[in-house]
C-alpha cells in the first residue's frame, strides 16, 4: 500500500463514517417520532379504554341499582369521583318541574343553570363555559367555580332533566367530559324509565284497574305480614256488599253500576283514616282494615256513618238519578278469630245476617 491509498482510504472512511453517522441520525429521528406518537397513541387508547371501563362500570352498577332509591346520588358521586369536580349536580322533571334529584353542592334549593344555558339544554344541546373571572360571584358559592359543562337527560327525545358539573379551574372541561357525561345522561334516562315501569308493573299488580284500590291478594299478603310482625295488635275487618246492585245493574246498566261502584268506594276512603286499608274483595264488595279497633262503639259508629252518606248519595248517570244503600259486617282481631281468614268468615256471616234482616244495615255482634 502507498501513501496515496491511506489517503484515499482515509477520505472514503470519513465519507462512510459521515453517510452512515447521518443515516443513523436519520433513524434514530424517525424511531424518536415514531415512538412518540406510538406513545401518543397509545396514552390515547388507555384513556379511551380508561373511559369504556368507567362507563361499563357504571352501566353494571346502574343496572343493578335500578330500583334503588339512591340511584341518582350514587350516579353523582360517581361523576364527582371519576371527573374529579368541584360540584356535580343532577336535576330531574317531575310533574313539569324540575327537581334537584342529587348535588354535593350545599345550599341545594340554588338553581345553577342560568336562564340561558338552561335553553341550550332543553333543546337538547349540551354547553361548555370557562371564565377567566368566577362564574358565581355573589359569594353563592363555596368554591370559585370557572369551568362549567351541562348535558341535558333526554328520554326518546323528551327532555326530562340535565347535569351540571363545575370545576374551579378555567378550561377543565371539553368535549370529552360532554361526552361522558352524555353516557351517563342516557344511563340515567334508561334507569328512571325502567324504574318507572317497574314501579307501574308493580301498582298493576296490587291494585284494582276499576276501583284503583288495592286487590284481594294484596289486602291478604299485606295485614297477614302485619299480623306476623306483631301478633299483639286490635283491629277490625268490615265487609260490605252493595245491595240489589243486581237490580241496578239490571234497570240502569252495568255502567251504571260501575258508577256506583266507584262512588261508593270514594265514599269509603273519604271517611276512614290513613292507616286503614281499603281493598277490592270481589264483585261489588269491598273490605276493610281498620287499624285502631280498641272501641268497638268507635269502629260501629265510623261504619254507620258510611253506610249512611252512601244512602244518601245521589248517583246521577244521563237521565237517571238514583241512590243505592250498602251492607256492612264488623269483626275484630284477635277477639272473633286468630287469622284473617277467620276474622274475614265472621265479618262475612254478619254481613249475611245484616242481608238476612233487611239490608242497608251494620251489624258487628
Ligand atoms: P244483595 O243485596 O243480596 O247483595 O243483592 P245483589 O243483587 O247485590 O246480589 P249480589 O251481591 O250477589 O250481586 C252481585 C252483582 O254485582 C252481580 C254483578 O252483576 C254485579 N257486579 C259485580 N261486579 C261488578 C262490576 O264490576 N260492575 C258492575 N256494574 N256490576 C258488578
Ligand atoms: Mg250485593
Ligand atoms: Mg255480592
Amino acid at each position: 500500500m502507498d501513501v496515496y491509498d491511506t489517503v484515499c482510504d482515509n477520505i472514503s472512511y470519513k465519507e462512510k463514517y459521515l453517510r452512515l453517522r447521518s443515516e443513523f441520525e436519520t433513524y434514530q429521528n424517525f424511531a424518536e417520532s415514531t415512538i412518540q406518537i406510538m406513545s401518543e397513541k397509545n396514552s390515547n387508547l388507555e384513556k379511551k379504554l380508561d373511559s369504556m371501563t368507567n362507563i361499563v362500570e357504571i352501566s353494571k352498577y346502574i343496572n343493578s341499582y335500578l330500583s334503588d332509591k339512591n340511584l341518582i346520588p350514587m350516579i353523582n358521586d360517581m361523576i364527582l369521583g371519576i371527573l374529579g369536580a368541584t360540584y356535580s349536580s343532577i336535576y330531574i322533571m317531575e310533574d313539569s318541574k324540575l327537581s334537584i334529584k342529587a348535588t354535593n353542592y350545599k345550599y341545594k334549593k340554588a338553581n345553577l343553570c342560568t336562564e340561558e344555558c338552561y335553553k341550550e339544554l332543553v333543546n337538547g344541546n349540551p354547553f361548555i363555559i370557562n371564565s377567566k373571572t368566577p362564574l358565581f360571584s355573589q359569594g353563592l358559592k363555596t368554591n370559585e367555580i370557572h369551568s362549567m359543562i351541562g348535558v341535558p337527560i333526554d328520554l326518546r327525545e323528551k327532555f326530562i332533566g340535565y347535569i351540571i358539573v363545575e370545576h374551579e379551574l378555567n378550561n377543565f372541561f371539553g368535549y370529552d367530559h360532554i361526552k361522558f357525561i352524555y353516557t351517563i345522561a342516557n344511563q340515567i334516562a334508561i334507569a328512571l324509565e325502567n324504574n318507572a315501569l317497574y314501579n307501574q308493573i308493580r301498582e298493576n299488580s296490587i291494585r284494582d284497574p276499576l276501583l284503583g284500590i288495592y286487590n284481594r291478594k294484596y289486602f291478604f299478603d299485606n295485614i297477614e305480614g302485619k299480623i306476623n310482625r306483631n301478633q299483639k295488635r286490635n283491629f277490625a275487618i268490615v265487609m260490605m256488599d252493595i245491595d240489589n246492585f243486581k237490580d241496578a245493574n239490571d234497570s240502569y246498566g252495568h255502567q251504571f253500576g260501575d258508577i256506583v261502584l266507584k262512588g261508593t268506594t270514594q265514599i269509603i276512603q273519604d271517611n276512614i283514616d290513613k292507616h286503614d286499608i281499603i281493598a277490592r274483595y270481589g264483585g261489588e264488595e269491598i273490605v276493610i282494615y281498620i287499624k285502631d279497633a280498641f272501641d268497638s262503639k268507635d269502629v260501629y259508629s265510623k261504619i254507620n256513618n258510611i253506610r249512611s252518606k252512601i244512602s244518601n248519595n245521589k248517583i246521577n248517570y244521563g237521565k237517571v238519578s238514583d241512590k243505592i244503600t250498602a251492607s256492612f259486617g264488623i269483626s275484630y282481631y284477635p277477639k272473633d278469630g286468630n287469622t284473617l281468614q277467620d276474622v274475614i268468615s265472621v265479618a262475612d256471616a254478619r254481613l249475611y245476617v245484616a242481608k238476612k234482616t233487611g239490608k242497608n244495615k251494620v251489624i258487628d255482634k
